[in-house]
């Protein structure tokens, strides 16, 4: 498809882009957010870096269109361009390949991550001008690409082909912040001058994240109501007041809802799970179940099957959930946790299958097949996140029936209403504060629900809602539009 000769043109930069490389929701959404931006007319194009572990599949299409150095400070390094026509309408995933910085076996946690992803910063906006793509807007994600709206301003505005370039900083998690010392500022190719706290200087190191906030001409994050939450000191992690005076001086940080790939992700055809089915056969959603329980070595049977899949961190509620584990598993319900994470919550999930192993499974793995299958056979779904910017495994397990059960914030908030059997409205189970009687509470509320007349109606709620990009995209749309000028 040949885009109009006027259509914006936006460049997204990511450390994620789903299918090529994804821990947790960035991935999905740098994956999935520029197919439907470009089927509705915006020349959307993504960058990330070419890791290791990119599956062989994607890149034997992929084509070298430019090379060139990068220079951070004395440092010099060589930055190869693969472009790949993903949507077949021309060239729109670009990967940087450098493996001095990429090829290694994860993605993140190294000692030099400043390093690294400033180079891929740096490098994907060097590459504009390489292959002529003149983007109006450079959409950067999260602290990884938080120096490019500083790069931007201060060392490519100077050229003519970058003069009126637009940058846009996305916040996916504001508690990773990309705090360095302050002697790495050197290393970036950026000076001194920079530690103030007018530009990069947060509590006496420096972070890139703050310089994005700082320096992108407009901040948006991933929901409504975590854009107004980030703005309190409850939410800020020391960044409130910074996001408080942005909004206030540009009128607002945009909360856009993340929507989700609803065709990959469709339970009438998707090839991963065991069984299909849609609103009209949602009996044979226990099919699902039973098959899963006998790979996971669960007694099978009608019990309520609880999950997570997640990423086993503090962010995510273990902490009142490991309060409650023994009176949850006094129950009859099983409960099955696929997720990698920290240590102290993998082996608690280890503890708990050890302790009742008819009851526990633990996955402590990353494996996108038994993510599906776990979202299509599991009856409930828990997110009692400490915060979420917006969660994308609320939205997942809607679209393959499972009903969450989530505590009331960010996106969790703006997306999960409280089932009520009165009205008979609502798509899941809420609880407000974060703590394990709340927790407690939500978990009897949906297991008494499960095991009522209504729970059919619950399933089918959450099921019909509209989890696609559409809307979100055209709210995509209008704040490119608003950036642009
Ligand atoms: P976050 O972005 O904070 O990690 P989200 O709920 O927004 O949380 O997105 C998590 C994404 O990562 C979902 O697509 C989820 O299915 C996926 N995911 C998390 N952990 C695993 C895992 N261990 N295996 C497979 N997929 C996982």
């Amino acid at each position: 498809m040949a885009f109009d000769k006027g259509a914006l043109k936006v460049l997204l930069v990511s450390t994620e882009v789903n299918p090529y490389s994804k821990s947790g929701g960035l991935g999905d959404v740098a994956g999935s957010l520029p197919k439907v931006l470009r089927d509705m007319g915006v020349d959307m194009r993504v960058a990330l870096p070419k890791y290791q572990t990119v599956p062989h599949e994607h890149l034997t299409d992929a084509k070298k269109v430019s090379e060139f150095t990068v220079h951070l400070s004395w440092r010099a390094q060589d930055a190869n361009v693969l472009a790949l026509d993903a949507f077949g309408d021309g060239d729109s995933v670009y990967f940087i390949e450098n493996d001095f910085y990429f090829n290694r076996e994860n993605y993140y946690g190294y000692g030099d991550d400043f390093e690294r992803f400033a180079f891929f910063t740096k490098a994907t906006l060097e590459m504009l001008s390489r292959i002529d793509f003149k983007a109006d807007i450079v959409h950067f994600n999260d602290w990884h690409t938080g120096l490019g709206p500083t790069y931007l301003r201060d060392v490519y505005k100077g050229f003519t082909y970058y003069s009126n370039m637009k940058s846009l900083i996305t916040i996916h998690n504001l508690h990773y912040q990309g705090v360095f010392g302050r002697e790495i500022l050197w290393a970036v190719g950026l000076n001194d001058g920079y530690f103030t706290g007018g530009d990069l200087e947060f509590y006496g190191n420096i972070s890139y994240l703050k310089g994005g906030i700082k320096h992108a001409d407009a901040v948006s994050t991933v929901s409504e109501t975590y854009a107004h939450e980030i703005q309190t000191p409850a939410y800020g992690y020391g960044m409130d007041g910074l996001l408080r005076d942005r909004a206030a001086a540009t009128g607002q940080i945009y909360g856009i809802t993340n929507g989700i790939d609803i065709e990959s992700n469709n339970p009438e055809t998707d090839p991963r799970i065991f069984v299909n089915f849609d609103t009209k056969s949602i009996e044979k959603k226990r099919m699902n179940k039973y098959r899963l329980q006998e790979e996971l070595g669960l007694p099978v049977g009608k019990m309520p099957m609880l999950s997570m899949i997640t990423r086993l961190v503090e962010q995510k509620g273990f902490d009142i959930l490991s309060i409650i584990m023994d009176e949850l598993l006094s129950m009859d319900v099983q409960l099955v946790i696929l997720g990698t994470g920290e240590g102290r919550y993998e082996n608690m999930f280890r503890h708990y299958a050890w302790r009742y192993p008819d009851k526990v499974s633990a996955n402590i793995k990353f494996n996108g097949d038994l993510a599906q299958q776990i979202y299509a056979a599991s009856d409930i779904f828990m997110m009692p996140s400490v915060y979420e910017p917006c969660g994308l495994g609320q939205l997942f397990a809607m679209r393959y029936g499972t009903v969450p059960l989530v505590r009331k914030t960010g996106g969790l908030a703006d997306t999960v209403t409280h089932f009520d059997p009165k009205t008979r409205k609502g798509n899941g189970f809420l609880f407000e504060d974060c703590v394990a009687s709340g927790l407690m509470w939500a978990i009897r509320q949906a297991v008494d629900c499960y095991h009522s007349p209504d729970w059919n109606t619950v399933v089918k709620n959450a099921m019909t809602g509209d989890y696609s990009w559409q809307s979100a995209a055209k709210e995509y749309v209008d704040m490119y539009e608003k950036i642009k000028g």
